[in-house]
């Protein structure tokens, strides 16, 4: 794991092609059960994100990680916007005077994923994007528990966020938009679980075709 986030550059782009790919997929899942913005929505913080990637990865991790949280915050709106917005801000502090290796990203992700909780006030199992985050919070720190190599843990978080993506699928909501539909919610796969599964996965593609 490099010490300077050059890689950001390829890593919003990763995010954001995963995102395109699969724009009508996952509208049409947030037309089901939501309002149906939610990939206007993170293309607009992912644009923003392109725009500023250079600068951005001319910074430290934690300056760079906070500036990701402010410019997100700021540009994609809708309950995901500040979500992520804290997310990241929180992982830069996490990081905050520490070096970037393994160990301590699966902390500051860990932390990350905490302050996200609070802000949203929800947790696990409410059909939302902590039932990706949480899991793949806990393979990150599975994996450095058991010293994986790149491949197996790209593999490990990849999975965690896909099992998280399809577990939504029978819950019923309690945050958000799709908690005003109950039982209709049933049956539906989260859209914020199914776009932060398909940008980890890519996340973790990048970083792992770069570790090669
Ligand atoms: P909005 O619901 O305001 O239109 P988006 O469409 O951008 O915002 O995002 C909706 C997604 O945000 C949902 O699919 C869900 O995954 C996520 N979400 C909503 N409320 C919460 C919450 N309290 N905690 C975590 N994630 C949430
Ligand atoms: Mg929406």
């Amino acid at each position: 794991m490099p010490a300077t986030p050059h890689l950001i550059p390829s890593l919003v782009q990763g995010a954001a092609s995963a995102i395109q790919t699969h724009a009508e997929e996952v509208t049409a899942l947030d037309r089901a059960i939501g309002d149906g913005d939610h990939v206007l929505n993170l293309q607009r913080g992912l644009d923003a994100l392109a725009k500023q990637a250079e600068s951005i990865s001319a910074l430290d991790w934690p300056a760079a990680l906070q500036k990701i949280g402010m410019t997100l915050m700021s540009s994609v709106g809708g309950a995901s916007g500040s979500l992520y917005g804290t997310l990241f801000i929180a992982m830069g502090k996490a990081l905050k005077d520490r070096e970037m290796n393994r160990p301590n990203l699966a902390e500051a992700f860990a932390q990350g994923v905490e302050a996200m909780k609070a802000r949203g006030k929800a947790d696990l199992g409410e059909k939302t994007m902590l039932d990706v985050l949480i899991p793949v919070a806990d393979a990150l720190r599975s994996a450095v528990e058991r010293s994986l190599s790149v491949p197996q843990w790209v593999d490990e978080v990849s999975r965690a966020a896909e099992a998280g993506m399809e577990s939504t699928r029978d819950m019923i909501a309690t945050k958000g938009r799709a908690s005003f539909l109950g039982e209709r919610a049933i049956g539906h796969v989260d859209a914020g679980a199914r776009s932060s599964q398909l940008m980890i996965s890519a996340i973790a593609e990048v970083l792992a075709a770069k570790s090669r």
